[in-house]
C-alpha cells in the first residue's frame, strides 16, 4: 500500500479544528485531526505531502521521526510542525487499523479498559456571577458527567486578556490579591457543594499565579479534595512548579502546552507535578503520547490528557487512554457546541453518561460527516482539495 495524497480541511471551533485525510492506492483513507497548529499547520502539511506520497502508510513511527528530524531547523522540537505531523500521524493510524481490520487500540497492545472516563470543561466566562456559574454546572451535571473542570481565574481577566468588572489585579503581575483569592476559593467551594462527594472536579488557573499565590490557593483548596489544580504557575520553570506541588496535598497537573517526550522529561523526572496532561492531537500523536504516559507511569503519575478536539481527535485520544495503565480522565471541551454529535456519520454522542465506549470497528472507529463539517468551514481554507 502506498500513500497517494494528504489533504486538509478546517472548521471553526476552539480556534481552528484541522482535519487531515490520508489517501492510499488501495482506496483506504484515514482521518486525523490536530489542534492549535493554526494556518501554519495547514501550510506545513501541504509542504510535507511531497515527502509522504509513495510511502508505506504502515511505517507510522518511522515516517513521523524522519520528517521531524528533516525539519529540526523548522520547529522539529515544539510548535506547529509537531502539530502538523501529529494530524498526519493520527490519520496514518486510522489507515493501518482499517487495512488490518482492527481497532487502533489493538495495534497498541490492547485495552486496559473498555470505557474512557471523560470530564467536562465547564464553559464559564468572565462576566458571569455565581448564579450564572451555578446554572452552567447544573446543566453539565444533568447531562450525566461524573467529572468536570472549572476555571477559577475568570474573575481575574478573560481568556482573551480583556478586563472585566471586578478586575483587581495588574494585567501582567501574577500576584493574586485578597479579593481575587477569596473569589477563587468560594468558586471551588460552590463547585464541591454542587458536585457532592461522588463527582470529581478539577480547577484551572491557566498559569496565572506566582509561587506564593499558587501555594496559598492550593492549600486553601485542600478541604474540597480536587481531582487536581491545573497549571498554578507557568510550566516552563519546573523548579517553581515543584515548589508549589511540594507545599500542598492538592494534586498539581500541567503540560497542555508541552510537546514530545522531551518536553515532559523534566516535569516527570523531577516529579514537579502529580498528574500530566499532554494534548494528544497536538503534542506528538498516539505513539508519542503512549511513551509520555509510560514515562509518567514509572513515577506512578496519572495521565489525564488535555483535549479540545472534535469527536475525531477525542476518539483518537481515547484509543491511547485505553492502552495505558495510568489513565485518569480525558477532557471534553465542546459543551457549548451543538454539532458535537452531528459532525460524525453515526449521528450520536460518543460520550454516554460521562464515558466513551471504545468502538470495535477497524481504525479509529468513527468517520467525519463532511457535509456537516463544511457548514463550519474555517474562512480562507480549502476543503480536502
Ligand atoms: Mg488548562
Amino acid at each position: 500500500m502506498k500513500i497517494t495524497a494528504v489533504k486538509t480541511a478546517a472548521t471553526v471551533g476552539h480556534g481552528m479544528h484541522l482535519w487531515v485525510k490520508v489517501e492510499t492506492d488501495e482506496g483506504i483513507t484515514g482521518i486525523g485531526e490536530c489542534v492549535h497548529g493554526g494556518v501554519q499547520a495547514i501550510a506545513l502539511i501541504q509542504q510535507l505531502q511531497a515527502k509522504l506520497v509513495g510511502r508505506d502508510p504502515f511505517q507510522i513511527d518511522a515516517i513521523f521521526e524522519q520528517l521531524r528530524r528533516q525539519n529540526v531547523f523548522n520547529g522539529g522540537f515544539a510548535g506547529a510542525l509537531i502539530t502538523a505531523l501529529t494530524g498526519i500521524e493520527l490519520a496514518l493510524w486510522d489507515v493501518k487499523g482499517k487495512a488490518l481490520g482492527v481497532p487502533i487500540y489493538e495495534l497498541m497492545g490492547g485495552k486496559f479498559r473498555d470505557e474512557i472516563k471523560v470530564y467536562a470543561d465547564c464553559q464559564v466566562e468572565p462576566g458571569m456571577d455565581f448564579d450564572d456559574i451555578k446554572r452552567v454546572l447544573d446543566d453539565m451535571l444533568a447531562r450525566g458527567f461524573t467529572a468536570f473542570k472549572i476555571d477559577l481565574d475568570i474573575f481575574a481577566y478573560g481568556h482573551s486578556g480583556s478586563e472585566v468588572e471586578g478586575f483587581r489585579k495588574d494585567r501582567f503581575n501574577y500576584t493574586a490579591g485578597p479579593w481575587e483569592h477569596e473569589r477563587m476559593v468560594r468558586l471551588a467551594e460552590m463547585a464541591r457543594e454542587l458536585a457532592g462527594k461522588e463527582i470529581d472536579f478539577a480547577a484551572d488557573v491557566h498559569t496565572r499565579l506566582d509561587v506564593p499565590s499558587a501555594i496559598r490557593l492550593a492549600k486553601d483548596l485542600e478541604p474540597f479534595h480536587l481531582m487536581w489544580l491545573e497549571e498554578p504557575v507557568p510550566p516552563e520553570n519546573v523548579d517553581a512548579m515543584r515548589e508549589v506541588k511540594q507545599s500542598t496535598t492538592t494534586p498539581i497537573c500541567a503540560g497542555e502546552n508541552l510537546y514530545l517526550r522531551h518536553g515532559f522529561r523534566d516535569l516527570i523526572e523531577s516529579q514537579a507535578v502529580d498528574i500530566i496532561m499532554p494534548d494528544i492531537p497536538k503534542c506528538g500523536g498516539l505513539s508519542e503520547c503512549r511513551k509520555i504516559a509510560h514515562m509518567a507511569e514509572i513515577y506512578y503519575m496519572p495521565f489525564a490528557p488535555h483535549n479540545v478536539s472534535s469527536p475525531i481527535g477525542t476518539m483518537a485520544s481515547a484509543h491511547v487512554c485505553a492502552t495505558v495503565p495510568n489513565f485518569l480522565a480525558l477532557e471534553f471541551h465542546w459543551l457549548e457546541r451543538d454539532y458535537w454529535s452531528t459532525i460524525i456519520t453515526d449521528k450520536e454522542d460518543i460520550i454516554k453518561n460521562g464515558f466513551i465506549k471504545l468502538p470495535d470497528r477497524p481504525g479509529l472507529g468513527i468517520e467525519l460527516d463532511e457535509t456537516v463539517g463544511r457548514e463550519y468551514q474555517y474562512p480562507g481554507t480549502t476543503w480536502f482539495e
